[in-house]
């Protein structure tokens, strides 16, 4: 017998703290970057609860300017796949388009961590299946949330480029 209460009808549903990465490498990266976080913190259903420092890194295993990447920390109502479609919708909106696999893109957003689910269906599979590849995950995913990150994961992107924005933050 299960010691959870059932829950109740008409009662809100719980929010499930979630991580999302961004990243843009066309026109001005990290103003594509904020409008996405405004539009996250807009979104019903989502509460923008931090985000990490802006970084630079190189594309991998694709030419072209650098990346802006960041990675947010949000509580949602929203169920996976429903989150999933507002981070499509809001690629959409900023214009991407997908010529071809890896090419340069105006925003690309990644569903990494939500709550403890592990996901496996045709469009959606978290934890994201690359994120442990890339230190641009990592990286600002480790300054958020330390212990989703082993330090192991962390070692073994340590040879792959990545700094902080300069000169602009956030703010700017
Ligand atoms: P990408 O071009 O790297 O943004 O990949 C987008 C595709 O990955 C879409 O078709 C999504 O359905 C799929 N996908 C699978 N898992 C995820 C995830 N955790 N976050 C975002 N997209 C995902």
């Amino acid at each position: 017998m299960s010691t959870h209460p059932a829950p109740q009808a008409g009662a809100p549903a719980p929010a499930v703290q979630a991580w999302v990465g961004l990243g843009a490498n066309l026109g001005d990266p990290a103003a594509a970057l904020r409008q996405a976080v405004r539009a996250l913190a807009h979104t019903p259903g989502i509460r923008l609860l931090r985000t990490s420092s802006l970084y630079r890194s190189a594309p991998v295993d694709a030419g072209g300017p650098d990346y802006v990447n960041a990675v947010a920390e949000i509580a949602t109502t929203l169920a996976p796949h429903a989150l999933l479609a507002v981070l499509q919708a809001l690629e959409q909106a900023a214009g991407r388009e997908r010529p071809y696999r890896n090419a340069p893109r105006t925003l690309d957003l990644d569903l990494l961590l939500y709550g403890d689910q592990h996901i496996a269906t045709p469009d959606l599979t978290v934890p994201h299946p690359r994120m442990f590849e890339r230190a641009f995950v990592l990286r600002p995913l480790a300054e958020l949330a330390p212990q989703q990150v082993p330090p192991a994961a962390l070692q073994a992107v340590q040879d792959q480029a990545i700094g902080l924005w300069r000169p602009v933050g956030w703010a700017d």
